[in-house]
């Protein structure tokens, strides 16, 4: 456009507006797979299988045994802003699911094909609706229970975003690590994971403790110290691994807020604090640590991803936190060393 033009201002059409929204929410293969497993656990799921081929960029198919949903919520469940989790503003400081935003799956349609098969308790049979083709309005299906949710081709039409991608090995790892930080959650529900066909990991429902020694290994198991402290309406419970057990890197760092994995300023700080006195500067501690408080107590609200949050008492939280380890942390090595026990 010459310099003297003027650009006049007008809406985006709504597949752009969904697109520039990707942008925000669906950054690789494991951030789609993230959105589809929180989306699976809000509805009730307890089995969840995971298929992934390509590394997630080819197909990411997740089958829950949830709640499913009803044929009319189907295109609901593919427009931007539309959701079953919250309604109000009060809702909205008081939310428990992992969704309430409506906007996970409107943005994965706009880079994606998608296709999203469910049968709630008391229907007939299942419906289905896609993105692309014939069945954009729902169609009957064949599915005994639950939702089966297909994404393929990320990216087939915004190529630029697709150059972002690395390796469908790394795209595949990411995948993987995004279905760890779940199933550390959420130990009640059982989880499969497939690449390329074949089997990569089959978790059955158990408790909490075996669930970390299944993932992390007996080796991080026998090395950490169980917590389980409360203070008012705080609590935090999990294992911290001791200094024996520390990383050259950050990997097993899992920091879950009322059963949402974090990666926060605040947090990160109070640990690495609590490790200060034992742990040298240059090795990383490994946790995995759940911190439980009321829900209005944090808000999740502060980007489309959900991994930053805001803590409306953010003193009393990073305190709590930093108390809660040290104390657990010192306890063992006091007994180790008697001559430092007082
Ligand atoms: P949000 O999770 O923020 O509500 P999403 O775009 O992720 O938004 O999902 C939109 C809606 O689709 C959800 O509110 C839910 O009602 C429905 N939905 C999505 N996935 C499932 C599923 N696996 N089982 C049942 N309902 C689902
Ligand atoms: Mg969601």
């Amino acid at each position: 456009a010459s310099s003297n033009h003027i650009a006049r201002i007008q809406p985006l059409p709504d597949q752009l507006i969904n697109q520039i929204a990707a942008g925000e929410v669906v950054e690789r293969p494991a951030s789609v797979l993230k959105e589809v497993l929180e989306n699976s656990l809000d509805a009730g799921a307890r089995q969840i299988d995971v298929q992934i081929a390509a590394g997630g960029i080819k197909l990411i198919r997740v089958a829950d045994d949830g709640r499913g949903m009803p044929r009319e919520d189907l295109p609901l469940a593919l427009m931007r802003h539309a959701t079953s989790k919250i309604s109000t503003l009060d809702d909205l400081e008081h939310v428990a699911s992992f969704g309430f935003r409506g906007e996970a799956l409107a943005s994965i349609a706009a880079v994606a094909r998608l296709s999203l098969t469910s049968r709630t308790a008391d229907g007939e049979h299942a419906w289905r609706i896609s993105n692309t083709g014939a069945e954009q309005t729902p169609a009957p299906a064949a599915l005994t229970a639950g939702t089966v949710i297909e994404i393929a081709d990320l990216y087939y039409n915004t190529p630029a975003r697709r150059k972002f991608l690395k390796s469908e090995n790394t795209e595949f790892a990411h995948c993987q690590e995004t279905l760890w930080r779940m199933a550390l959650a959420r130990p009640d529900a059982a989880f499969s994971l497939s690449h390329n066909g074949s089997v990569k990991l089959r978790l059955t429902r158990t408790d909490g403790a075996r669930r970390i020694r299944e993932l992390l290994g007996s080796d991080f198991f026998d090395q950490a110290r169980p917590l389980e402290v409360s203070a008012g309406d705080l609590r935090l419970s999990g294992y911290a691994a001791l200094p024996a057990y520390s990383r050259a890197t950050r990997d097993e760092q899992y920091f879950f807020v009322n059963g949402r994995f974090v990666r926060d300023k605040l947090l990160t700080h109070a640990v690495r604090q609590a490790y200060a006195d034992i742990l040298h500067g240059s090795r990383h501690p490994a946790y995995v640590l759940f911190l439980e408080l009321d829900p209005y107590g944090v808000d999740v609200n502060v980007h489309p991803a959900k991994t930053e949050v805001r803590f409306r008492d953010a003193r009393g939280v990073h305190q709590f936190v930093f108390h809660a380890l040290q104390r657990v942390l010192a306890a063992p090595l006091a007994q180790l060393l008697p001559a430092a026990s007082s």
